[in-house]
């Protein structure tokens, strides 16, 4: 696959900037440890405390559906109910929870997503909520009750509390 994304690391005592390129996949996925390839120490002070930085992976289709079919994949740089929980994955997150056979750890994620897309645009000091996604995603998760049921041991207390009360669970 074609090295499209970069992976970037700066020496935190130093300063050294090293950097590696790899595949949108390998990028998505955390695939390439960039330490493995040039070196655990600072070639130029020997050091081995990095940061690092990469480009973010904007996810499609296939790379989604990859993940949620396979538990032995993650997301990378961030907690994946993070990164998911964003209105440009929203029809691929409820594709996916329709059409895909979805292993359950992933269910529990794409669900939590769904639920703090409703947190977010429920916090009072959010000056850019967006009223019309929550709605959306309220009635995503009416239509879905069975399968956030599945995912409830898996939520944050303190993201149920803003979001069940507003949901018709029944
Ligand atoms: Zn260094």
């Amino acid at each position: 696959m074609e090295a499209t994304h970069t992976i970037k690391r700066t020496c935190l005592a130093c300063g050294q900037e090293g950097a590696i390129r790899v595949s949108r996949r390998e990028a998505a996925f955390g695939l390439v440890d960039i330490h493995q390839i040039l070196g655990k120490q600072c070639p130029n002070c020997g050091a081995n405390t990095f940061s690092t930085v990469q480009t973010l992976v904007n996810l499609d289709e296939t790379l989604l559906k990859e993940w949620a079919t396979n538990e032995d994949l993650h997301l990378t740089p961030q907690d994946e109910e993070l990164l998911l929980a964003d209105e440009l994955y929203l029809n691929l997150i409820l594709l996916a929870l329709d059409h895909f056979s979805v292993v359950d750890q992933k269910r529990n994620i794409l669900l939590e997503a769904l639920c703090i897309i409703v947190y977010d645009n429920s916090l009072k000091d959010n000056s850019h909520k967006d009223e019309a996604l929550k709605q959306r995603v309220i009635k995503a998760l009416n239509e879905r009750k069975a399968q956030l049921k599945l995912a409830d041991d898996w939520i944050m207390d303190y993201i149920k509390e803003v979001v069940y009360p507003q949901l018709t669970l029944g």
